[in-house]
């Protein structure tokens, strides 16, 4: 999308014309950056071949995750789609092109969050991953939430946010409330392919990256 278009696109739907200044990471020295760095990409390495669950069978790439490896903001989504299953990157289509102008309106840019998704084999159709799929997948999101140590999680829909969470609410219901993951706090938020088909909810999205937002600022520096 060309800038002029975004300003608009982000004028729209209420969300601010230019980005929010990022809020200060406390992750990032070079030292801890390399280690976990080394360590995502052992863990990513042995994500490769995974045949845990039958999402192996058809899948074409196992789709990791991609971003910073000391990032602030991990979002967690709930598997790859077809572009993301072609490419091996996730979060690259139409739905993937919202979540970077989401973290744009934020302040960051994607290489300095840390994109995932709970599931990491794209489940056939588009379908949502099963219970037992997510949780054969669980060990990779586990490890990889604990070598980021992200300050925030973001759980992009409903079943990223159940799983996290734990609860069976619908997402309504969740979103905007914070919780949290193993002492890590949590947002969930509407999955930007809802958002897609449902552009009016666009501004209570914004209001709970606000919220993200504002905790990071008054936690700067702990
Ligand atoms: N939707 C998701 O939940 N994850 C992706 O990677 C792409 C679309």
């Amino acid at each position: 999308m060309r800038p002029r278009d975004l300003q608009r696109y982000l004028k729209d739907v209420g969300w601010p014309r230019s980005p929010e200044p990022p809020p200060q990471s406390s992750h990032g020295t070079v030292t801890s950056e390399t280690r976990s760095d080394e360590s995502i990409d052992a863990l990513a390495k042995s994500a490769d071949g995974c045949t845990l669950c039958r999402l192996s069978e058809k899948r074409q790439t196992v789709v990791f995750g991609e971003g910073h490896p000391r990032a602030p903001i991990l979002f967690v989504g709930e598997g790859p789609g077809a572009d993301e299953d072609r490419t091996g990157r996730p979060f690259v289509g139409q739905a993937g092109q919202l979540l970077d102008q989401m973290i744009f309106a934020m302040g960051f840019e994607r290489h300095e969050v840390y994109i995932a998704n709970v599931v990491k084999c794209r489940p056939p159709g588009n379908r949502d991953p099963q219970e037992d799929e997510m949780a054969a997948c669980a060990p990779y999101l586990e490890r990889q939430i604990e070598l980021i140590a992200p300050r925030v999680l973001v759980a992009l829909g409903k079943p990223a946010s159940r799983r996290l969470t734990g609860s069976s609410k619908p997402m309504g219901a969740m979103r905007g409330r914070w919780s949290s993951y193993r002492g890590i706090p949590l947002m969930p938020v509407f999955h930007p392919a809802y958002l897609l088909r449902s552009p009016a909810a666009k501004p209570q999205v914004w209001q709970d990256l606000k919220l993200i937002l504002h905790r990071l600022r008054s936690t700067d520096g702990e």
